[in-house]
């Protein structure tokens, strides 16, 4: 089968790999669509100990193609997404619905198990969600990064009525943004320099979106509502973002991390404590919240269709991560497969 790996740092290529076999408990799945992920990009750049020829990908939706011994209650050709891991399902931590974080983790597509830049991929059967038939694939694959920012918001102390800010109007932003509405926000400001995602956040439901060089979203937020952001979702991830959120924040507020800076970054302790503000760092997402944003795109809750900037070919995968390197107003890119 087709599959787009790792190389060496700054380099994708696609190739032919063998056909994986569905063991003990596991399911091969018919990848239909599969999305590329800031993650990826993180991991292309960086290593981050992958070993060349990793097939990677994570942010999937496919068919059953393959049912191993032990698994019941899935038949061929039922579309599913899934965790991109294969967790434990036993440990302390798998039982109370947080598998992200399970003792045995293996993740998919990042090194450690195959991911989903390919025909067929491997899956633990209890890592699956089915997808309702008014869901098309592409939504399906909009699950993982959707889910992620439901997880964020659910750590928030939002509530219907709130202010906030989200940084950032990447898919996680993005993501944010529209849980921040479905959960009832009335206003949401989005900083964002690419004027291609700012119009896409207002598309999205973003009260306003500023060029942040230029306007501070703060500032605007009180000129909406005469007062500071309760909440600021910090989904940027670069140096000197998460002090620009403890900046803007109100007295009381809270700043959720969900931007991953991969460097060490300063902050100032002395204007957290005087606003006695909270910080809470997020990753991923827990069991419940997968299912909730399966739910809420089915029945309309939120549409996270706008998302997808691009759909392309396994072929143009290595390009396509060239070009996001520095994007030029792409959102969700799917890799997707004829089906
Ligand atoms: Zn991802
Ligand atoms: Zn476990």
């Amino acid at each position: 089968m087709k599959a787009a790996m790792f190389k060496r740092l700054n380099e994708m290529a696609v190739a032919e790999v063998p056909k994986p076999k569905a063991g003990e408990g596991e399911v091969v799945l018919k990848v239909h669509d599969c999305g590329i992920c800031g993650s990826d990009l993180h991991a292309v750049q960086f290593g981050f100990g992958m070993p060349p020829d990793s097939v990677m990908g994570h942010e999937f939706c496919g068919e059953i193609h393959e049912v191993g011994p032990g698994v019941t209650g899935y038949r061929i050709g039922e579309r599913v997404t899934g965790f991109p891991f294969i967790a434990c399902g036993k440990c302390e931590r798998c039982r109370s619905g947080r598998e992200m974080q399970c003792v045995k983790f293996r993740g998919l597509g990042l090194g450690q198990l195959p991911g989903a830049y390919a025909e067929f991929v491997l899956c633990g059967a209890g890592s699956l969600f089915k997808i309702p038939n008014n869901l098309s694939s592409r939504e399906g694959a909009l699950v993982e990064p959707l889910a992620v920012g439901l997880h964020g918001v659910k750590r928030s102390r939002l509530q219907p009525g709130s202010a906030c800010v989200v940084m950032g109007a990447g898919p996680i932003g993005l993501a944010t943004l529209v849980w921040c509405r479905a959960k009832g926000a009335s206003v949401v400001v989005v900083s964002e320099p690419a004027p291609k995602r700012a119009e896409l956040a207002l598309r999205m439901g973003a009260t306003a979106a500023v060029d942040p060089r230029e306007i501070n979203p703060a500032h605007k937020l009180r000129e909406l509502t005469g007062h500071r952001p309760e909440v600021i979702f910090e989904c940027v991830g670069v140096k000197s973002s998460l002090s620009s959120a403890i900046d803007m924040i109100g007295i009381g507020g809270q700043v959720v991390v969900m931007g991953v800076c991969m460097e060490p970054d300063e902050i100032k302790p002395q204007t957290c404590v005087f606003k006695e503000i909270s910080l809470d760092f997020v990753v991923g997402y827990a069991r419940d919240e997968f299912q909730e944003t399966i739910d809420a795109m089915a029945s309309g809750i939120i549409d996270g269709k706008p998302l997808i900037t691009d759909v392309i070919p396994i072929e143009q995968v290595p390009d396509m991560f060239q070009t996001l390197r520095r994007p030029a107003g792409q959102a969700k890119v799917l890799v997707e497969f004829p089906h």
